[in-house]
């Protein structure tokens, strides 16, 4: 029986032989569905219309689909001596990116920042024999497909090694979470954001919604608790959810630039 995957956010789901009646993400008031109705691929269809491709985007390794597909995010590896750390995913894998994953020293974890990057987080871990995959708890009635490799995680932080800590602060999605790399940037520290915290086409500022496609703003408060969870970390990089959008240098300034213009936007 077939893997399905929903055409407008790219969300895998389940075996089943008729694909589901609904995707739960797309319904969700944060997305929307398909204009055309709800729509799916098999994954054998999607592997056939679509492949990944890689590159380095700003010394990190990227892994994106082309042509675009759905949300249009691409994943990066986080790269540490005993394998490289999956942030956010992709809704694919093939036999070309495992291998290209396999020379980088393989897979130890994959994370992810938020429901709408869930991708093909099961078939990544399978590939790499079942790797945990970090997914805040606080989101799992988003989970499409669920999966033994799944660490529903709690709390505030969760360290994956010396130089990785996933940070949730909440705002777009209860769990949102964001990757700090504490050697990213050659050792001045890097901040992964998803979408969490959405680089602007600027690429020197950020902002804070709880819809970008239906354009649903976060209220003060929310905003005001992602930056008190980023202000106690060091960094000076910022990775976006897509292809370039990042924020090379004087990040964290950026970042609190940004909180300040956006409460000052919203407030009387
Ligand atoms: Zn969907
Ligand atoms: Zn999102």
């Amino acid at each position: 029986m077939p893997l399905w995957t929903c055409e407008q956010c790219g969300a895998q789901f389940p075996e089943s032989a008729e694909p589901p009646p609904v995707c739960l993400i797309c319904e969700d008031e944060r997305q929307y569905v398909n204009w055309k109705g709800q729509t799916w691929l098999t994954r054998e269809e999607l592997t056939k219309t679509h492949k990944l491709v890689w590159r380095d985007d700003l010394g990190i390794a990227g892994i994106g689909v082309e042509p675009g597909f759905a949300i249009g995010q691409r994943a990066l590896l986080v790269p540490e001596a005993d394998g490289c750390v999956m942030w956010d995913c992709v809704p694919l894998a093939t036999h070309d990116a495992i291998e290209y994953v396999r020379s980088l020293g393989g897979l130890k974890a994959i994370a992810v920042s938020h429901p709408h990057y869930y991708g093909a987080v099961a078939d990544w871990s399978e590939a790499f024999g079942g790797v945990p995959v970090y997914l805040h708890g606080d989101d799992r009635a988003f989970v499409t497909r669920q999966h033994a490799a799944i660490v529903p995680w709690t709390g505030d932080s969760h360290r994956l090694s010396d130089d990785i800590v996933l940070v949730r602060t909440g705002g777009h999605f209860a769990g949102g979470t964001l990757l700090h790399w504490g050697a990213g940037a050659e050792g001045r520290g890097a901040l992964l954001t998803g979408d969490v915290a959405m680089v602007a086409m600027d690429r020197r500022s950020l902002s804070f919604m709880y819809s970008f496609p239906n354009y649903i703003p976060l209220n003060a408060s929310a905003v005001r608790r992602i930056w008190a969870a980023v202000e106690p970390l060091a960094f000076e990089r910022i990775y976006g959810a897509w292809w370039g959008r990042n924020i090379a240098d004087d990040a964290k300034a950026a970042f609190e630039m940004s909180v300040r213009r956006y409460i000052a936007a919203i407030s009387e």
